[in-house]
């Protein structure tokens, strides 16, 4: 793989007269993507450019407050115009995400696009479908990387308030509000240089934390007390969630987010795992303490990837197959898991 600096990527942008530019991000855009792809279209606005930010699929309400949201193209309602804008683009950037298999169909027209590719990421294993990639895989986040990006080519001046609002956003996100091991002392400074702009720091929390509607924390109650599994043998929680749950607790996109921590909140934990049956596949999270590399299980067993402690994957069987896959896998680790 290889590396470019953000001056080199900066000026291979700069070098094409009224680039048109796409910025996209993963399926299914938590805070981080959102904060990242926005953050980075209003900065690349303020310096004259236009910016087109494509997702592939909706996502959680409670990230629809950031500047720039309401111009965004989803893929999946909208796949004409995502596909035109893709297929004319000059520059196509893609946040949070290394392997086109994370943009789903719209990966296709990705790929297919002339346009050069641009990678902004922070997660282990790229694919290397990229042309120009700025990546470092300890980072907290994509904002941060968004930031370093930014302050490199000495243009921090143009981050207003709104963008610096996006970046802190994912920031808070990624790293459990500056709890997770990848929050680095540069993490924190940046934090500080971003509240530095102006934003409301206890809004944006709020935003994001202090707007679950009522049914979502029931069904939060519901699948800690009825649906968790603790397999201490393997110091390993296990949250299973099936359609007819999904339906019942009106569970939409977002309302799902952060379910899986609470099973690490658990003293002993080192494994959290949540398993929900979606319609077309079974989709997994991952997390983990010490040393234990959720991603290596995700991608060993689920298809799956993501970070050292946090990690995703998918099973194409059923929800029954999937658990009892799991815990046959799980056998394989418990030395690791014990130790
Ligand atoms: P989450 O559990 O929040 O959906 O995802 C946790 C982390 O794992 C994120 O960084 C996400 O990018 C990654 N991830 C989630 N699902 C997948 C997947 O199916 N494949 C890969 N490679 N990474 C995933
Ligand atoms: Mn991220």
């Amino acid at each position: 793989m290889v590396l470019h600096s953000a001056q080199e990527i900066l000026s291979t942008v700069q070098s094409v007269k009224d680039p048109k530019i796409v910025i996209t991000t993963h399926y299914k855009p938590d805070a981080d993507a959102m904060g990242s792809s926005l953050g980075l279209k209003l900065f690349l606005e303020a310096l004259g450019f236009h910016v087109n930010v494509v997702t592939p699929s909706d996502y959680a309400t409670f990230l629809k407050w950031m500047k720039g949201n309401d111009q965004t193209i989803i893929f999946e309602s909208d796949p004409l115009k995502a596909a035109q804008v893709t297929a004319e683009a000059d520059f196509i950037f893609c946040l949070d995400f290394n392997h086109l298999s994370r943009i789903n169909e719209y990966g296709e027209a990705v790929a297919a696009s002339k346009a050069v590719k641009i990678v902004i990421d922070h997660h282990q294993y790229p694919q290397g479908f990229e042309d120009l990639m700025f990546w470092d895989d300890i980072a907290s986040s994509t904002c941060e990387l968004v930031y370093r990006f930014i302050r490199v080519n000495e243009l921090d001046h143009l981050i207003d308030s709104d963008c610096a609002a996006c970046l802190y956003t994912g920031i808070v996100t990624d790293t459990g509000s500056f709890r997770f091991s990848s929050c680095s002392s540069e993490t924190m400074r940046i934090a500080a240089s971003l509240m530095d702009k102006g934003i409301k720091h206890e809004e944006i929390f709020s935003r994001v934390y202090d707007s679950f509607t009522e049914s979502r924390v029931r069904f939060i109650g519901h699948a800690i007390s009825r649906k968790m599994e603790v397999l201490h043998e393997y110091n390993t929680a296990l949250i299973t969630i099936d359609r007819d749950e999904l339906k019942t607790f009106g569970v939409v996109t977002g309302d799902t987010e952060g379910l899986v921590n609470y099973g690490l909140s658990i003293e002993g934990i080192k494994f959290a795992v949540l398993i929900i049956d979606r319609s077309k596949i079974v989709k997994m999270s991952f997390r983990s303490k010490g040393n234990f590399a959720a991603n290596v299980f995700a991608m060993q067993h689920f298809n799956g990837g993501g970070h050292f402690h946090a990690a995703g994957g998918s099973s194409f069987v059923s929800l029954e197959e999937t658990v009892s896959e799991f815990k046959n896998a799980l056998k394989l680790y418990k030395g690791q898991l014990n130790g």
